[in-house]
């Protein structure tokens, strides 16, 4: 059986080789690299929802150089924290799958059985990550309808991705826990002191959420050196700046052949009541 459920009648999906089938016979056809489409068509409001190629490389190729390693590990050592011999793992927003396969890593060397899936609106993302992680389950699917049955995930990632907290809420089991990612004040500061004339730190939130309890808070934060222009740009290309800075930053942080940087990462552990 799959992790994943119909998007039109919400039953159990198996998976078998080259698609998915509920029992009333509705078929989801998987791409040759393993992933599958869950978003009902009345919910594409694009023909590429969530997906630019090029920009889905670039964050492929920067989170392939390990330079936020530290939070792949900081996520790796809270999923080993999370309780149960078996586990069913969702990564919602995965992205490229970086974190997601970290992860699955970490259960298994502790000798844990984890079910893993991801879904990400792009579908140039999910492709990634189902090669990254072939024994993983991936779906193009929307993070406010995601295709999972209730009470069904014991660890939930949210890295960078929109907090969806009903759905999460609704397939979350009790006890299960949820990891949620978020910047940290000094987050790529040098990298706005490039782009803006007045950067400013981002904003430190600690919300409770009902029908969580919050745990703890983890703090990450490490100086790297981005070596080169192409990497700097890659990250760049990963963050909001990428959509709201004038020209004048961007020729600015173009210019650069290093970077110094700090990131910095919060990530909030909670636990469904
Ligand atoms: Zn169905």
């Amino acid at each position: 059986m799959s992790l994943f459920r119909c998007p039109i009648c919400a039953a159990p999906l198996r998976r078998e080789d080259r698609s998915y089938r509920c029992q009333k016979g509705h078929s989801y056809d998987r791409a040759k690299e393993g992933y599958v489409h869950l978003l009902p068509a009345n919910k594409k409001h694009s023909k590429n929802p969530g997906d630019d190629k090029g920009m889905a490389a670039a964050r492929n190729r920067f989170l392939s150089g390990d330079w936020y390693l530290c939070l792949r590990r900081t996520l790796e050592s809270l999923a080993a924290e999370t309780p149960g011999q078996r586990l069913t793992l969702l990564d919602s927003g995965c992205g490229e799958g970086y974190y997601t396969q970290g992860m699955a890593r970490a259960l298994k060397e502790q000798g844990r059985t984890a079910a893993v899936c991801g879904v990400d609106l792009s579908k140039t993302s999910v492709r990634y990550a189902a090669k990254r992680l072939p024994e993983g389950e991936f779906a193009v699917a929307s993070v406010y309808h995601l295709p999972i049955g209730t009470d069904s995930i014991d660890l939930l990632v949210n890295c960078f991705s929109p907090l969806a907290l009903e759905e999460f809420s609704r397939v979350l089991k009790k006890g299960g826990h949820f990891l949620y990612v978020v910047p940290g004040p000094r987050h790529l500061w040098e990298m706005k002191e490039v782009l803006y004339e007045q950067p400013y730190p981002n904003e430190e939130l600690s919300p409770d959420y009902p029908g969580f309890e919050r745990l703890k808070v983890v703090k990450v934060e490490e100086k790297i050196t981005l070596p080169d222009s192409q990497t700097i740009m890659d990250l760049f290309q990963m963050t909001p700046y990428y959509w709201k800075t004038p020209a004048s930053g961007t020729a600015r942080l173009a210019k650069l052949e290093q970077l110094d940087l700090t990131i910095s990462f919060a990530v909030h552990v909670y636990r469904r009541l």
